[in-house]
């Protein structure tokens, strides 16, 4: 059986694109609006000869309060459970967030590998703006993509099959 890599991170920080990206596949849905994705999905990469499933997380995300951290911690935990490597994707516009703050110490107590993909860097400019991230404190290395065009998300998949 293939290993599993789950995609996890609060709404619109671009999982389902970063999915889409990495499977080569217009699969998930995107929309501008959060919480679009409706189901979780599963997607196949082949990189440097080695084979994993992709996990994109997401689906229902209400706003309101409670509920809304009770899915996120609900969907970072499935992950926990069923993947072999877990990304956590955080958004270089938005910062770090009380959110991902979260998720960073649920993914701190667990023994497997965590990367903590920067997204949106669409440019150099960008990339100086991907270090406050190391506040989330769960790994030495980031790595900065673009879901959109693609950058970076080779150095990620050389990682990703390295760690499985
Ligand atoms: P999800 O809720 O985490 O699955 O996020 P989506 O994949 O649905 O994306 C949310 C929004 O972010 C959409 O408007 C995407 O077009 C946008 N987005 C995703 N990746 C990138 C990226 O690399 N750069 C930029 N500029 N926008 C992105
Ligand atoms: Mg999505």
């Amino acid at each position: 059986m293939s290993k599993i890599v789950a995609i996890v991170g609060r709404p619109n920080v671009g999982k389902s694109t970063l999915f889409n990206r990495l499977t080569g596949t217009r699969q998930a849905i995107v929309n501008e609006e959060s919480g679009v994705t409706r189901d979780r999905n599963y997607g196949k990469v082949t990189w440097n000869g080695v084979e994993f499933s992709i996990i994109d997380t997401g689906g229902y995300m209400d706003n309101s309060a409670d509920i809304f951290e009770e899915e996120i911690k609900r969907q970072v935990q499935l992950a926990i459970d069923e993947a072999d490597v877990l990304l956590l994707t955080v958004d270089v516009e938005s910062g770090v967030t009380d959110l991902d703050l979260n998720m960073a110490n649920m993914l701190r107590k667990i023994d497997k590998p965590v990367l903590v993909v920067v997204n949106k860097v669409d440019n150099t400019e960008r990339t100086f703006e991907t270090a406050e991230f190391y506040s989330l404190g769960l790994s030495d290395e980031l790595y900065s993509v673009s879901s959109i065009n693609g950058s970076g998300t080779g150095d990620l998949l050389d990682k990703i099959v390295e760690v499985l």
